[in-house]
């Protein structure tokens, strides 16, 4: 039977395909049917894994020496525990033989079982154990597949079939792996309008959904489903007649798209001769091409992290290099804008993880960085040498203070000293620039300022932080509101402080590729731009048409108003 579920569009057209399930973010793990004949196999595959786990567990547990706090050891009993349990290391046989379906699938489904008893504990300290087991968990899981990583390519199926990823929530690290893995779109139960997994979702350009909620228990393995990403729609198991109506929808969809791509080469500049500069977010070189295919004139963010996700170890000094060298030299001379990593919070850095409570208040970004200054200036280091080879800009995440600044233009100093005793040539006009996402950075802007060479305005954060919602959280996902006075009043406030100190400013949160409010943001002043790819020529589109002299008195009035009425009213006038 037909029916449909609904969802937040995060990046529109439309797909069709079939759908095959993934589970937990950190744990993922495909689902497959084993035929009856390998389930033994299966099984001792299983237990093998369990094997080696115990093994390694009771390894860790000799080698701790004897000064170690007394936590160590009990930390890797509690561990081995939880590993021997019966839940864990008998059930799932159970259910591959049962269901006949994969180890991962099996360990996975029981440890949902598990956690949703630890769920119902009243003890604290117990109910916190439910990290303990998702350790653990993801070790066998590790272990099964035999990789770092999660999520394993999609099963071996017929290559002209599209495959439709249906997860319960998927991590920044999972998105960004789909760049290799190609599926024609996905949708999850859970995230947010602008959490990171969304943020790179969308540069995938595929019809994608969150916040779906009911998807992983309603969709079963490869059944045909319809994705709607432009009205977070999705149809499962469709009828002929609406299936042909959405092939329809997809065919004009693509159209329209290769028409747009005839601006690609057009110079950004309004009606009445305002030039902007349209530039790319991306998250791995390889994003370059997709970038310049839609005529981006520069990369305004390039998200570095995404270098350090889906690895056990952390990328070295030359690695980086190689890897923002080549960015600079694909870009041809093009500015190329890296950002130092934003670790931390949903994009978590390989190690002991702590327990965060509020993490997008917790070490991330610029705080992390300046905690591990070795490391850190491992990256200046090597951003430093690729500027050699193009036009990089170095750009600080999540500035909030005068000392971040300060001591990340120290460590810069640093960098660029070891270098000159090492004849190791670089660009000594390199621009340092920081992000402006955290409200005290857009209030106090005049810090920022003074000692740094441009600014760029991270609205998702911004967001977030001003109207105190979790980007990664659904459930609050209504209350994400760019067009909150609040928020306008900042982002034009930041603009306007820049523009008159005459340091450049760009904005390369979601609200720039958002084609509702490309015209309000031209006529607060901003003249870059930078966005995911997919964008690109939506936007180019627009500025096109625009004639700046009229945009700037209802831009204005929109400033002037508290009224969310008013303000759409404007907004609407500012767009026809
Ligand atoms: C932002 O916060 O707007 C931004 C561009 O950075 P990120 O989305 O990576 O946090
Ligand atoms: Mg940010």
């Amino acid at each position: 039977m037909s029916f449909t579920i609904h969802g937040i569009g995060v990046s529109g057209g439309v797909a069709i395909g079939h759908a095959h399930l993934v589970s937990h973010a950190k744990l993922e793990a495909a689902h497959y049917v084993v035929p009856r004949s390998q389930v033994p196999e299966e099984s001792s595959r299983f237990d093998a894994a369990i094997r080696t786990v115990r093994a390694e567990l009771e390894e860790l547990r000799a080698g701790v020496p004897s000064t170690a706090p007394a936590e160590f050891a009990a930390f890797i009993n509690l561990h081995l525990m939880i590993l021997n349990d019966s839940m864990l290391s008998v059930a799932p046989r159970r259910v591959i033989e049962t269901e006949q379906c994969n180890a991962e699938w099996a360990l996975k489904v029981q440890m949902d079982e598990l956690l949703a008893q630890f769920d119902e504990i009243e003890d604290g300290y117990l109910r916190e154990r439910k990290a303990d087991v998702i350790q653990v968990v993801e070790r066998v899981m590790k272990t099964l597949s035999g990789q770092p990583g999660y999520l394993p390519p999609p099963p071996a199926a017929d290559p002209d079939q599209n495959l439709i990823l249906v997860a319960r929530d998927l991590s920044p690290a999972d998105v960004v792996q789909f760049k290799q893995h190609q599926f024609a779109s996905f949708i999850t139960d859970l995230g947010g309008t602008t959490s990171h997994t969304t943020v790179v979702a969308r540069s995938l350009a595929i019809p994608s959904i969150v916040a779906l909620h009911t998807a992983r228990q309603l969709i079963r393995e490869n059944e045909l489903i319809i994705v709607d990403g432009t009205q977070g729609v999705v149809i499962i198991a469709p009828d002929g007649q609406v299936l042909a109506e959405y092939q329809l929808r997809q065919h004009q969809f693509d159209l329209e798209r290769q028409k747009l791509k005839r601006l690609k080469n057009t110079r950004a500049a309004t009606l009445d001769g305002v030039a902007v500069e349209l530039h790319a977010n991306i998250e791995l070189p390889d994003d370059v091409t997709e970038a310049r295919d839609n005529g981006a004139t520069g990369i305004g963010l390039f998200r570095s992290e995404f270098l350090f996700l889906n690895r056990t170890d952390l990328p070295d000094e030359d690695e980086q290099f190689e890897a923002y060298r080549k960015v600079a030299v694909d870009m041809d001379g093009m500015p190329v804008t890296i950002r130092t990593y934003d670790l931390g919070a949903d994009k978590p850095v390989n190690g002991p993880q702590r327990i965060v409570t509020t993490p997008a208040l917790g070490l991330r970004a610029i705080r992390l960085c300046l905690t591990e200054p070795r490391r850190f200036v491992t990256q200046l280091r090597a951003m430093l040498r690729a500027s050699h080879y193009g036009k990089i800009n170095i750009l600080i995440p999540m500035l909030a203070t005068a000392a971040e600044a300060d001591q990340t233009l120290a460590l810069i100093r640093e960098a660029k000293r070891s270098l000159d005793e090492e004849r190791v040539p670089y660009d000594r006009g390199i621009k340092v620039g920081g992000m402006i996402e955290v409200p005290a950075a857009a209030l106090a802007i005049g810090i920022f300022i003074r000692k740094l060479d441009f600014l760029s305005i991270g609205t998702n954060d911004l967001i977030q932080y001003t109207l105190a919602i979790d980007r990664t959280d659904d459930t609050v996902s209504h209350l994400y509101d760019p067009l909150h006075p609040a928020v306008l009043s900042l982002v034009a406030g930041i603009i306007k402080a820049a523009d008159k100190a005459k340091v450049p400013v760009a904005l390369c949160g979601e609200m720039a590729g958002d084609t509702t409010l490309t015209r309000l943001l031209l006529a607060f002043g901003l003249r870059q731009y930078s966005m995911h790819t997919a964008h690109l020529l939506d936007v180019k589109q627009i500025v096109l048409k625009s004639n700046f002299s009229q945009l700037k008195p209802l831009a204005r009035k929109m400033l002037r108003t508290n009224d969310p009425g008013k303000l759409q009213a404007l907004l609407a006038r500012l767009n026809s």
